[in-house]
Order: C-alpha cells, then structure tokens, then sequence
C-alpha cells in the first residue's frame, strides 16, 4: 500500500484521539499522540523541579531529554529517559505545563523533527495542534477538529467521573478556555486549521459517524 499521513488538528477535547486511533486502527497505520510528547517534557520539569516558565531551564533540558513513542496493538506507551510515563502524563497539571512548554521555540523544534521522522518511516495519522500546518505540511489529508467548549467541558466531566476523580463542570470549562486561549495565541505554530484542512464539527456526531465521514474523504 502506498505510504500516507494522516493530520488531525483541533482543540483539547475535540476527540482527536479517540477519532485519531480509530482511522490508524481501520486503516492499519501507526497513531502518534503529539500531545503527548509536550506532555512528557512538562511532566519532566514538574518531577525534577525545574521551572517550566522558564524558556531558557526549559531549553537546556532539552539537548539531553529522550521522549519516546511506541504503537503496540493500536495502543500508544510514552517513554521519558527510557521510562514508561504513559499514564502520569494524563493529569491537568502536566497539561497545563505541557501548555506552556509548547510554547518555546526549541522544544518545538525538537518534538517537530522526531515527529517528521516518524511520518517519514511509516504511514501515519498524527494528532496535535500543529500537524497539517507546521509537521506535515504534505499530509495526504488533514482534519480539523472542533466541538462547542461546552461540548468538550460535558466530554471531559464524563471522562473523570468514569474514573473516579473528582471535579466541577465549571473548572473543566475554564481549565479548557485557558489551554484555548494559550494553544491559539501563541506566536509559534499556534494552533490554527490549515487553509486545506476539512473542518469537522464533533458536537453532534458519534464516533462512528465521524470516522465513516473522515474515511469517505480518503476513498474518495
Ligand atoms: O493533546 P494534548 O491535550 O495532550 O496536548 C497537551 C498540550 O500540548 C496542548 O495543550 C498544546 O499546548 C501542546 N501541543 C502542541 N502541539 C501539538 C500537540 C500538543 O502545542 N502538536
């Protein structure tokens, strides 16, 4: 089969991942969680005391930190300096610090070139903020992922309280217009729909209407 890249873009809690994994799953490429990777540095910085609004402690760290990703089965593990960080990565204060993170330009620039090397070995789909516009510019198809914030908020509260842990809609509501507003404004590679990106709004579709619609683009 011919090599191609998949680009899925949006804001926190668009359902990029869950929408992401379902079209590597159907379509037999490897699903890399960008986010994640921004996610193992700011955890790096909460664990190690270094502090993360600070671009240059933030920078240096970055000529010795090792993130990486495998895809077993569909499933994704995250690694940090060789350890496996998959699930301490999912808490909002590392969302929160991988915000601000992403938001210097060598960490940028780093993740970015481990990202472009992993589309170049393999067919990918690749979810982040920046992929069809920054990443993979030449992607065989980029989406973008939008839902009402209060969508997101409702989608996030049901996550957490499946889980146990617990929190207000209204702090979920705030926690994700704040990471917006950070993600948007920032001045490298904010997050933004590439000019030819489809733009898809999750609100009121189920997953599987959604992958169907994202694969009638692809056989097209
Ligand atoms: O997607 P997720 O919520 O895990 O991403 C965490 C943070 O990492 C985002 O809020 C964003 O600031 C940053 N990020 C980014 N570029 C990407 C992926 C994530 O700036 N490609």
């Amino acid at each position: 089969m011919k090599k191609i890249s998949i680009a899925i873009d949006g804001p926190a809690g668009a359902g990029k991942s869950t929408i992401a994994k379902a079209l590597a799953k159907k379509l037999g490429c490897i699903y890399i969680d960008t986010g994640a990777m921004y996610r193992a540095v700011g955890l790096y910085c909460i664990q190690n005391g270094i502090n993360y609004h600070n671009e240059n402690d933030v920078s240096q760290i970055m000529q010795t930190l090792q993130v990486d990703i495998y895809s077993e089965d569909n499933q994704q593990f995250i690694y940090l300096n060789g350890k496996d960080v998959s699930l301490e990565i999912r808490t909002d204060e590392v969302a929160a610090a991988a915000s601000k993170v992403a938001t210097y330009k060598e960490v940028r620039a780093a993740l970015v070139r481990q990202q472009r090397q992993m589309q170049s070995a393999k067919s990918v789909v690749m979810d982040g903020r920046d992929i069809g516009t920054v990443v993979m510019p030449d992607a065989t198809l980029k989406i973008f992922l939008t839902a009402s914030v209060s969508e997101r908020a409702k989608r996030r509260f049901a996550e957490y309280q499946h889980k146990g842990i617990a929190v207000t809609l209204e702090k979920l509501t705030q926690e994700i217009i704040d990471r917006d507003n950070q993600d948007s404004s920032r001045e490298i590679s904010p997050l933004k729909k590439a000019e030819d990106a489809v733009e898809v709004d999750t609100s009121l579709l189920t997953i599987d209407e959604i992958v169907d619609k994202i694969m009638s683009f692809i056989i097209k």
